[in-house]
């Protein structure tokens, strides 16, 4: 890693109720807020954000949104108030020329995937944030392009934060909060352990649908394609440093790294 460079960052964000535990998980990343080189600002890739068409964040004053349900009043009261970044969601939007980038000045604002992640790594609030939402209709190979097109945000101090879970499978979910891992879900966890371990982004882009792991594992793609942005932006040369390898209620990896 180049020093002037920022580190780009995958976190498994899990529960919503994360967002209010006090747990190993919850440590970990306020570890990681502080030990972080400063950053300008944060583009979040989060799951929870799916559009026809890439569009990315433009609001002075983005919403928190709460977009679950089911779930205790005390989560529906969080709200994490960071700023937006409006000037550089525009110079964003003006550096990547293909896919061409929308402003959304009002639909979107801040997903859970985004604030029960942030609200531990950065408790104040205090760095600007942008979403950047997910084109689902495109394949696997569009989102690590368009994360490569990001990568030059890196030396602006612009860090790019991927959050999903590599594996998420809500489902086969047991929500007993011992509950051991399905063994697809461990071997899914390890096969993507070591495609990173190699920097084998081929099979992380192409292959993870290839084995009845995979297919357990990404019943759906929305969780795992952040992987492919936070992999595009780091170079090929960098090497991912894991920061937490837990498998919560059986079936959703909380596989955390940096590169
Ligand atoms: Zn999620």
């Amino acid at each position: 890693m180049k020093s002037s460079s920022m580190p780009v960052l995958f976190i498994g964000h899990g529960s919503p109720m994360n967002a209010l535990a006090q747990n190993s998980y919850t440590r970990f990343l306020n570890k990681l807020g502080e030990d972080l080189p400063r950053p300008k600002a944060i583009l979040c890739i989060s799951a929870h954000w799916m559009t026809e068409g890439s569009w990315i964040t433009e609001m002075a004053q983005p919403k928190t949104i709460h977009d679950f349900y089911g779930f205790p009043q005390a989560l529906f009261d969080v709200r994490y108030p960071a700023p937006g970044a409006p000037d550089i969601a525009e110079k964003i939007i003006s550096l990547v020329h293909d896919p061409k980038l929308h402003a959304d000045k009002e639909m979107w604002g801040l997903d859970h995937g985004t604030w029960s992640v942030l609200r531990h790594l950065y408790p104040k609030a205090d760095v600007p944030v942008m979403q950047l939402s997910l084109h689902l209709e495109q394949p696997p190979a569009y989102h690590y392009k368009l994360g490569q097109e990001l990568r030059k945000l890196r030396e602006e101090g612009i860090l790019i934060l991927g959050s999903g879970n590599l594996v998420h499978n809500l489902r086969q979910i047991n929500w007993d909060e011992k509950a051991r891992p399905h063994p697809w879900a461990l071997e899914f966890d390890q096969w993507t352990k070591e495609k990173l371990s190699a920097r084998d982004d081929e099979a992380l882009v192409n292959q993870f649908l290839e084995s009845e792991a995979g297919r357990l594992s990404v019943p759906t793609t929305e969780h795992y394609l952040p992987l492919l942005y936070v992999l595009g932006a780091a170079g090929k040369d960098e090497k991912p440093e894991f920061l937490f390898e837990e498998i919560h209620h059986s079936s959703i990896a909380m596989r955390s790294f940096l590169i």
